[in-house]
């Protein structure tokens, strides 16, 4: 199988809102490799635009050196959140391929030339806007700075070559047709570039091909929204992605951002990075306490306690494939983790079963990668009030519950009930 997904332009630091995108493409690239599927994933990385070469300029650098930086700088956020799944490619390593689409859209007379390049004739494809059904193909935001041109022979024309360089939209249609030939599976990015990008790829590749469709399958993800507006580097409303990573684990930032349905927009709160921060916590807390109490578990499986791991692990992967619904998959984790939790605190859960949730859990961090792996472990007594706190409140005796929870705190640690459960940390 074959996907692609657009990439980022380079020449700043990525904000939250792009790494929104990116990361629910890592997921679920991750999520369709552990179902078996053999695929190939590629992101193409802008690294030649207006903004570069502006960027470059009032920087008094050379944009080809200015853009490289940025790339690395990129690579570096994305690994730090974990994304491991594309593979990259840069626009200007594919200059002949971009050349090649132009020549034959020219042959075809589809194409044609003005003094500062050469354009799309949209007349000549009939089916642009059946994407995002809009029938206003023409308005202002369906043309950049680049397409501009006032001999243009359709005010939506845009350009495929500008005197040097390519043309934003075929960048893509050159690197797919080179690595996956004229069609091929899903094509995924923000919602921003249905249109005009993602028209102007189909008209270039349908144009070019004459095989329809283009891509089967089209995902976009939903924006992520600050004080009402899409997180953009023009809205001066972003948090880069490294400023988030100074102050929560990539877990965190990975659950926060997938933690809506990829297709709706995502609100960018505090609140609902605490909320992850804490879910994150939960999840570690809970691997840990398996781990934990490994020894004191019984030897003998469970065939009711195994059932219930292998329901958890069915609703899971059900959920995510029912269109990679994230937030259902999240409750489904959850739930598993409120039913077992009280085994585990009376001691009535067995080594077998425990091994079984701890592959699954691994599974799970896997494709979602959000479960931190190095929160510091608590002491000894502090695990042993926490749990002795536990069952009392499970017993519903509040008073022992609350005795516990001041010896807990005495000893410099502070117990939070959250959403989900109860959390501790150094004071
Ligand atoms: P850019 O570098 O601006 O070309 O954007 C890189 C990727 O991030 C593209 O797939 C965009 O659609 C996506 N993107 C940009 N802003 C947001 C946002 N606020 N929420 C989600 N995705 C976004």
């Amino acid at each position: 199988m074959k996907l692609f997904v657009c990439g980022p332009t380079v020449y700043d630091y990525i904000h939250i809102g792009n790494a929104r995108t990116f990361v629910v493409f890592d997921a679920f690239a991750k999520y369709l490799r552990s179902t078996g599927v053999d695929l190939e994933y590629i992101m193409n990385i802008t690294d030649i635009d207006d903004k570069i070469i502006a960027r470059a300029k009032e920087q008094g650098r050379e944009p080809a050196e200015f853009a490289k930086e940025w790339e690395e700088k990129f690579y570096e956020d994305a690994k730090a959140l974990g994304i491991t799944a594309p593979v990259y490619k840069r626009a200007m390593d594919h200059v002949p391929e971009i050349q090649s689409q132009v020549q034959r859209l020219r042959d075809k007379g589809i194409a044609y030339e003005l003094e500062d390049g050469t354009y799309f004739d949209l007349s000549k494809f009939p089916d642009y806007g059946k994407l995002s059904g809009r029938t206003d193909i023409q308005g202002d935001d369906a043309v950049s700075r680049i397409d501009e041109n006032p001999n243009k022979r359709n005010p939506g024309d845009f350009c495929i070559w500008k005197k040097d360089r390519p043309g934003w939209h075929i960048e893509d249609t050159a690197i797919t047709e080179k690595y996956f030939g004229p069609q091929y599976d899903i094509h995924g990015g923000g919602a921003d570039l249905k249109f005009p990008h993602h028209e102007a790829e189909i008209a270039i590749m349908e144009s070019i091909s004459g095989l329809v469709p283009f891509v089967k399958k089209w995902m976009h993800a939903g924006f992520l929204i600050n004080k009402g507006k899409r997180m953009g580097k023009s809205n001066a409303n972003f948090m880069t992605a490294r400023e988030a990573l100074q102050i929560y684990s990539k877990e965190t930032l990975r659950f926060y951002l997938l933690s809506s349905h990829y297709r709706s927009p995502l609100d960018y709160s505090e609140d609902n990075l605490k909320q992850a921060e804490a879910a994150t916590s939960r999840l570690a807390e809970f691997v840990n306490k398996i781990n934990r109490f490994e020894d004191e578990m019984l030897k003998d499986p469970n065939p009711a306690i195994a059932m219930m791991i292998d329901q958890g692990e069915k609703d899971f992967y059900e959920a995510l494939e029912n269109d990679f619904n994230t937030p259902q998959a999240f409750a489904v984790l959850f739930d598993l983790i409120k039913n077992l939790n009280p085994l585990m605190t009376k001691r009535k859960f067995d080594r077998p079963s425990a091994a079984l949730l701890l592959a699954f859990f691994k599974s799970v961090n896997e494709i979602l990668g959000i479960i931190p792996t190095d929160l510091p472990s608590l002491p000894k007594t502090v695990e042993m009030m926490l749990d002795q706190r536990e069952r009392a409140r499970q017993d519903k005796n509040y008073d022992l519950a609350d005795k516990v929870r001041k010896q807990i705190e005495e000893s410099g640690y502070r117990v939070d009930d959250t959403g989900y459960g109860p959390l501790v940390k150094k004071k």
